[in-house]
């Protein structure tokens, strides 16, 4: 048995010690993949996010530029096409012209020029060559100058209008042309050219944040925001581009040389990922990012593109872990404190549990105890109960001995009471006979009369003594404390009239009733009288005084003989059980004993003291009774 328990606590500590780490170890890699897989998430949320928003920038920002150049060149489109229907220009194209037309055409064009803003406005004819214009004034004038290989003059000569972009040759300025055919009658005699200057408006773009190209079709920078891109290529240009280019010498003098412009990604919602590669000086190359937009004008021939910075992307996507990280730690710190607080709780709780238990345990321990108790204390009560009834019936008896031992004592006092009167009608018989023979009937009556009242006092006595002898019952009722003392009188009448002594009796008002029990009350007063007349043998003067004196709820008795007293010592002894002074066979020391219990039990009290001139007092008081008399037992 002992062996078997040790196997299983062995086998439980193992596997106790065993599941933890692996639950820790779990617990670890699943806090490692939510922490990566949120941070994941939050990176691409944040950049996505980022991107979006540059990418809805940059598209607001180059539809305004893209709108801005359509303006620009929508406002200049028409220009030639009412320059050509002048009536001034026909007669300078085709020859029969008056002298000073061409200066008059020149003028023309110089204030048409001037008014509408354009950086040239000129005339050609039919060959190409420049016939009148409006810098006819400056260093470099055009007149003269055969530009047939644009293809704008080109288009004019086929009758429809020529739009074109290039660098310009003589200039060396970036124009963007509008040419318009010049008709005299049905026939294409020329074209009247007006030239923008469209690089004006790359010092606006200079200012923002973004790099903003204007290529052509071959991928060749028009135009651009930052200057040292101007005229690369966004891809090496094929031979077959390049001559194409050469051929209509639209750039003429530029090397055309690829920006580094590579693209880092397909293109998405927000735009194409793009790169752009500048040698940044001894071998080190400066990598920039874009994202770029691109809208594609084809009226002009031409894309615009966006390029925005995206150095805010990771910025954003930084800060984005960064608080990401805070929300994970916060996360994790909280939920270590309610793991503690519930670890905390619960400890608690089995504490409390714990606790309980040993309190139950203890509470039925002290229940058992109690129980325990007070089965014997109930075994104690029965116990009691029954010594105190055989007390009771010890005590009845012994109440009932003493009265025959009293009555004992009184035999031969009443056999004197009794013999009295019987030897007194034995007399009185006799003489009535005598008196009847005498015929002296009178006097015969008279002593029937004297024998009826000596048997009507012995019919007393015997009453009397009947009644002591009784075994009274327990229960208190009123009680005539006349009555109670004047039967113990008439039983101890002979031994008074005996001894010469005197009985005073002192009652201020008249009966009273009183809580006792007759008999009782009786075996009381003869006991005190008895002890009174014991006391006073042999003492010249005897007298017993009973003085009763009425209060509001008691009645005292007080019993005084003239006697020599109770010894001082002895007084407080007087109550004892067996006390006795009186020699043996005349005492047993029980009557002031039993009726200390007896005035007890009436719920009164009793008291031994000397009378300041002599003898014993005896105290007694007894509760009144509200019944009256009439209703004593
Ligand atoms: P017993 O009369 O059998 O001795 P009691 O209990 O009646 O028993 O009295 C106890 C004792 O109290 C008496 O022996 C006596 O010494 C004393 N005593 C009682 N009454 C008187 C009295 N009136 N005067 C003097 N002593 C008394």
């Amino acid at each position: 048995m002992a062996s078997g328990l040790g196997r299983i606590s062995a086998a439980g500590l193992f596997n106790g010690a065993a599941r933890p780490v692996k639950a820790t170890a779990a617990l670890v890699l699943v806090l490692v993949c939510v922490t990566g897989a949120v941070m994941w998430q939050t990176a691409y949320w944040v950049r996505q996010v980022t991107l979006d928003e540059i990418g809805e920038q940059s598209r607001t920002t180059l539809n305004l530029i893209v709108e801005n150049l359509r303006g620009d060149l929508g406002k200049y489109r028409y220009l030639p096409q009412v320059l050509a229907v002048n009536p001034l220009f026909p007669s300078v194209l085709t020859g029969d012209r008056g002298p000073g037309a061409i200066e008059a055409a020149n003028l023309e064009l110089e204030r048409i020029n001037a008014i509408s803003g354009a950086l040239d406005t000129y005339l050609m004819d039919d060959s190409g060559l420049t016939i009148a214009a409006s810098n006819w004034a400056a260093e470099k004038p055009f007149i003269g100058k055969n530009f047939s290989y644009r293809p704008y003059f080109r288009s004019a000569m086929h009758g429809s209008l020529g739009r074109y972009f290039a660098l310009g040759t003589t200039s060396g300025e970036r124009g963007y042309y509008f040419a318009y055919p010049v008709r005299d009658g049905e026939r294409v005699v020329g074209a009247v050219v007006v030239k923008l200057d469209i690089g004006r408006h790359e010092r606006s773009w200079r200012s923002g944040e973004n790099e903003i190209l204007v290529v052509d079709d071959q991928g060749v920078i028009f135009l651009s925001s930052n200057p040292d891109w101007r005229f690369k290529a966004l891809h090496p240009l094929s031979d077959e581009a390049r001559q194409s280019v050469e051929g209509v010498r639209r750039y003429v003098g530029q090397d055309l040389s690829p920006l580094g412009f590579k693209k880092e990604g397909a293109a998405g919602g927000s735009g194409t990922p793009v790169s752009v590669t500048l040698p940044a000086g001894r071998g080190r190359k400066d990598k920039q990012d874009f994202l770029m937009q691109q809208v594609a004008m084809t009226e002009a021939g031409w894309n615009v593109l966006l390029l925005a910075k995206t150095d805010l992307v990771a910025t954003q996507v930084r800060f984005g872990l960064a608080v990401a990280a805070i929300c994970l730690a916060s996360l994790a710190l909280a939920a270590t404190a309610l793991h503690q607080r519930r670890r905390r709780v619960s400890e608690r709780i089995a504490m409390q549990e714990e606790a309980n238990a040993e309190l139950e345990l203890r509470v039925r321990d002290r229940t058992n105890k109690l129980t325990e108790a007070n089965l014997e204390l109930q075994r104690e009560i029965g116990d009691r109960k029954r010594a105190e009834e055989e007390a009771q019936k010890a005590q009845a008896g012994l109440v009932q001995a003493t009265k025959l031992a009293a009555l004992g004592q009184l035999s031969a006092g009443l056999s004197h009471e009794l013999n009295q009167p019987l030897a007194a009608i034995r007399s009185y018989a006799d003489n009535a006979g005598e008196f009847l023979d005498r015929d002296q009937p009178e006097t015969a009556r008279k002593n029937l009369r004297g024998i009826a009242e000596l048997t009507e006092r012995m019919a007393r006595i015997i009453r009397n003594l009947r009644t002591y002898a009784r075994d009274e019952p327990l229960e208190l009722r009123p009680t005539s404390l006349r009555q109670a003392i004047d039967e113990s009188l008439t039983l101890l009448q002979a031994r008074v009239d005996g001894e010469a002594a005197a009985v005073d009796v002192r009652m201020a008002e008249g009966d009273v009733l009183v809580v006792a029990g007759v008999v009782r009350l009786q075996q009381v007063f003869l006991n005190l009288l008895s002890n009174a007349l014991d006391a006073m043998q042999g003492k010249a003067e005897k007298t017993i005084v009973i003085e009763i004196e009425g209060g509001a709820r008691d009645v005292t008795v007080r019993i005084r003989d003239t006697g020599p007293g109770i010894p001082d010592d002895m007084v407080s002894n007087v109550f004892d059980p067996f006390f006795s002074t009186k020699q043996v066979g005349q005492g047993m020391g029980l009557g002031l004993s039993i009726s200390f219990g007896l005035v007890n039990q009436f719920g009164g009290s009793i008291e031994a003291a000397n009378a300041p001139e002599g003898g014993a007092v005896f105290t007694i008081r007894l509760r009144r009774a509200a019944q009256s008399v009439g209703a004593v037992a």
